[in-house]
């Protein structure tokens, strides 16, 4: 099938229409060949007699995509992104040169390249659907945007929304880009295709020529910060902001600042978009962006998986979850089940508890509607679809059971085969364990292969990782059905093997080990939080540790060294620090101090005294520090993945450990940067840390495997 087939141009009466639906494509996207065609249009279209343009897409929910990201991984020059974004630059701009008005009729996804084609249309008119999604998400892959978007996008919508747009990666609904001026009409789905072209008759007997849109500030405070005066504060304040949030680690965001304040009012086109040209090929090439990008299509691959080697293989339909336990993970559980339109049936032994949960999850919403993200109509809906039961009422009609009571292996036992007593045969039943063996709770399921693990990660409606465990029984089918409804919830599933700690806690313990010793060492909290935020951790291992809570960090520790032995012998202030009274942020007062609601404060300079330690006087090499704990995950992670093989793959163990863990993403994961360093180099300091400290230290077989062949983790 041809490429005009994609593209194709007709006609209604005077008015020309421009239909996208990319042939043998599920997405819309401007890939080199697109351009070409576009090109192509461009020119046929300047040659008509047309009196005005509609550009519409025939995909379901997809207006353009984007620009091809496959193009943009392969970009190893910056000649070469030059070249790729000024000829992409110069196609665009023949649209915005057409002599007729130009109106893009956006359904759907109309992001990055997508966005940028709009705003060079004279009008843009969206559907309020919730498909549709306008916006410049290149930040989010590395790089900026490169198709006049940083020009554009500031001169339609103003600096302020511009930046909050560019800066993040963000994308807005219809009604949004129509309140901030990027739409000029929101129209039910079903209405696009009329009123586009009522509209468009209506511009041309209103003999409305070509318009270039310029934003028009409203209010005081708004004409200031546009204006000469205000403009430098307003750059002053983003790249704070920025620096704040990312500590320098992501250059992308920062490049779409310099862009946009040297260009922005610029009269001259071409030098405006020559400067974009430069910035976009600065960032391009950059291994962040290369490291974002790897991370992106780890993303869309879930997409795709079923969790199992069968592709045949289908998961169960759910629609009726039942939660065992409504405390803090079943709670969170059952208000993200219904949020996504499961009815939800939550059983406790305990009223209080139940009602604690609904609570929670009324706030939760109330949060979304006070935000406007739902309507007072939707909260209702929401909270109608959860019920609370202290007896197993309703359960004979339920899809999926998520057990998130006490972690207790005797207990757990005994309240699943119960459970499996009053729900269908073919219901699934998973647990939230955090430590436990899915495999040895299975034994309390009279049909072990339809239970299985489910592994949440608190708070339960932000954290963006599931594991999905299977126990040495767990059936295909079960796997799957876990797998889809965690995709369902919104989540990224991972499958992982049972074992001690699954995957995430099993690499995140040595680190958080580590931080302990070297407190023990005579190092303080502060520096070593500071050195691994620095390093692009979401918080340091204290913080981290209070947010866990400190018993469970050690319960857990002691669990993992009867598993693992010598190498995960806890330090022995662990324990000392649960005598001192802390539990971590639960009880206000762990490592750092905490107000009432919760908030960190500062560190408690009372731990070192309380753990018989001299206040810290040392300084720790940096470097040293990281390594210590990071190497460390990474050479747990070469057992847990060559050994034991708890995952398939070094890019499920990245994945689980960016949503897991927060691991930094530009780093694109703990593995993709265990190669970016040499496992020869992790090697040796592994084994001058085991002559230095200690055994546990050593590395393990299979990593130095690789650092003797020279083998990376992503071959
Ligand atoms: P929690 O103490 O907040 O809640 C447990 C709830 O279970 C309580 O409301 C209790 O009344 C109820 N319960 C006890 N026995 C019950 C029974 N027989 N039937 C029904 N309800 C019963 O605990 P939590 O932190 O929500 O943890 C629950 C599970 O999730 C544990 O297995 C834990 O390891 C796991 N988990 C916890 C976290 C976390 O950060 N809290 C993270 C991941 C997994």
């Amino acid at each position: 099938m041809s490429i005009q087939e994609s593209i194709k141009v007709t006609s209604k009466g005077s008015i020309g229409l421009v239909e996208f639906d990319l042939v043998g494509e599920r997405v819309n996207k401007l890939s080199t060949p697109v351009m070409k065609r576009l090109e192509e249009v461009a020119d046929e279209l300047k040659n008509s007699s047309y009196k005005a343009v509609i550009f519409i897409s025939r995909k379901p929910k997809i207006f353009i995509a984007g620009a091809d990201i496959e193009e943009i991984k392969g970009i190893r020059e910056k000649n070469e992104a030059v070249r790729l974004v000024e000829s992409g630059q110069a196609i665009i701009n023949k649209f915005e040169d057409l002599p007729m008005p130009t109106i893009a009729a956006i359904h759907g996804a109309c992001l990055g390249g997508g966005c940028e084609f709009s705003l060079a249309c004279d009008y843009r008119i969206v559907t309020d659907d919730s498909s549709t999604r306008i916006g410049l998400p290149e930040t989010k892959l590395g790089i900026i945007p490169g198709f006049g978007g940083c020009i554009r996008l500031p001169r339609v919508i103003g600096l302020q929304g511009a930046l909050d747009i560019i800066l993040a990666g963000k994308s807005v609904d219809g009604k949004k880009a129509t309140k901030l001026g990027l739409a000029d009409l929101c129209v039910p789905k079903e209405q696009l295709e009329e009123r586009v072209f009522a509209f468009a008759k209506d511009k041309i007997k209103s003999g409305a020529r070509k318009r270039k849109k310029y934003f028009s500030p409203k209010g005081t405070m708004q004409r200031f910060m546009e204006s000469f005066l205000g403009r430098p504060l307003v750059f002053q304040q983003a790249r704070k902001m920025l620096f704040k949030q990312t500590r320098g680690h992501y250059p992308a965001p920062t490049k779409a600042i310099d862009v946009i304040q040297s260009t922005y009012g610029m009269r001259n086109r071409g030098k405006a978009l020559e400067i974009e040209a430069k910035c976009f090929s600065e960032v391009a090439v950059t291994d962040i962006s290369k490291n974002l990008i790897h991370i992106f299509y780890m993303t869309e691959a879930i997409k795709k998986q079923n969790g199992v080697s069968d592709p045949n293989v289908k998961p169960h339909s759910v629609e009726r979850v039942g939660v065992l336990g409504a405390g803090t993970m079943g709670g969170g559980i059952a208000q993200l089940a219904a949020d996504k339109g499961m009815d939800v049936r939550v059983k406790d032994i305990s009223n209080e508890a139940i009602a604690k949960a609904l609570q929670t999850a009324y706030s939760i919403w109330e949060k979304s509607y006070k935000r406007r993200r739902i309507t007072k109509y939707e909260l209702n809906a929401k909270m109608a679809l959860i019920s609370g039961t202290t007896t197993y009422d309703g359960f004979g009609q339920l899809d999926l059971i998520v057990e998130a009571i006490v972690e207790d292996m005797e207990i757990k036992k005994k309240v699943i085969g119960e459970t499996a007593k009053h729900a269908p045969a073919t219901c699934v039943i998973a647990t939230n364990t955090s430590s436990l063996s899915v495999t040895e709770m299975s034994q309390g399921h009279p049909h072990p292969e339809n239970f299985g693990g489910m592994h949440f990660f608190n708070p339960v409606h932000k954290m963006p990782l599931v594991e999905v465990i299977r126990g040495e029984k767990t059936s295909d089918e079960v796997t799957a059905t876990i797998f889809d409804v965690s995709k369902r919830m919104g989540k990224f599933p991972v499958v992982v093997k049972d074992g001690p700690g699954f995957l995430v806690n099993r690499l995140l313990l040595p680190y958080l080990n580590e931080a302990v010793y070297m407190l023990g060492e005579g190092f303080s909290i502060e520096d070593i939080d500071r050195y691994y935020l620095d390093f692009g951790m979401p918080m340091g291992p204290f913080h981290l540790i209070d947010e866990i809570g400190i018993d469970v960090a050690v319960k857990v520790a002691k669990i993992f060294h009867k598993a693992f032995g010598a190498r995960a012998e806890p330090s022995p202030l662990m324990s000392k620090i649960v005598e001192t009274g802390r539990l971590g942020k639960k009880n206000g007062k762990g490592f750092y101090t905490y107000d009432s609601r919760g908030k960190k404060l500062e560190i408690d300079q009372k731990v070192y005294t309380d753990l018989g330690l001299s206040r810290p006087n040392k300084k720790m090499d940096k470097d040293e520090c990281i390594h210590r704990g990071i190497f460390a995950m990474i050479n747990e992670a070469a057992l847990s993945l060559v050994e034991d093989r708890i995952v398939e793959s070094a890019q499920e163990v990245d994945l689980a450990m960016i949503m897991g863990t927060g691991f930094p993403p530009f780093r694109g994961g703990l593995l993709k940067y265990a190669d970016a360093v040499g496992t020869t180099k992790i090697v040796d300091e592994l084994e001058e840390f085991a002559i230095k400290y200690s055994e546990r230290f050593r590395p393990s077989t299979p990593l130095k495997n690789m650092a003797k062949t020279n083998r990376l983790f992503y071959s």
